[in-house]
């Protein structure tokens, strides 16, 4: 998926612009997530949110998703795991001192960025990965949060 995901990343204004579609939609969905109840909801929705972003941007379920502020390239593919821009180890070409044969993610995300409308995300400091959501859905996580910022909801 290296192609893909580089493919990705050189439209990521297309793909910013299409979540910016997608999460008020998926938020707009919450009283349906409520009545089937999100533990229900999490199994399917987890094994569509794997399949499309593991095919897009080679996603590794980390459950907290920051691509929008990473210019839609996926943190998680970098072998130290840095969320907050590269190591000093980014060889004079790009490429990751880990895996020379892979561009740095963090080269790729400044790149992904500039094309960006809200490209200025990317000097967001993202929080530690919590390990206790990994595998989890992402995308349900954020409609729990919107939503109980929309109207104090519980799920
Ligand atoms: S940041 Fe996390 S949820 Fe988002 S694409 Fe990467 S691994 Fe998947």
């Amino acid at each position: 998926m290296y192609k893909v995901r580089h493919w990705v990343v050189r439209h990521s204004r297309v793909f910013e612009s299409l979540y910016r579609c997608f999460e008020p939609l998926l938020v707009k969905l919450h009283p349906l997530w409520k009545r089937l109840g999100y533990a229900r909801v999490e199994a399917p929705m987890r094994a569509v949110e794997k399949g499309v972003k593991g095919l897009l941007f080679d996603c590794q379920m980390c459950g907290q998703c920051v691509l929008s502020s990473t210019g839609m390239a996926c943190p998680m593919n970098c072998p130290k795991t840095l969320r907050n821009g590269p190591c000093g180890g980014v060889r004079s070409d790009g490429h990751c001192e880990v895996k020379p044969e892979m561009k740095c993610v963090w080269v790729e995300a400044w790149a992904g960025s500039q094309n960006m409308r809200h490209g200025e995300r990317i000097h967001v400091v993202q929080q530690p990965v919590d390990y206790r959501l990994r595998g989890s859905s992402s995308w349900l996580s954020v409609v729990r949060e919107q939503a109980q910022r929309n109207n104090g909801d519980e799920q």
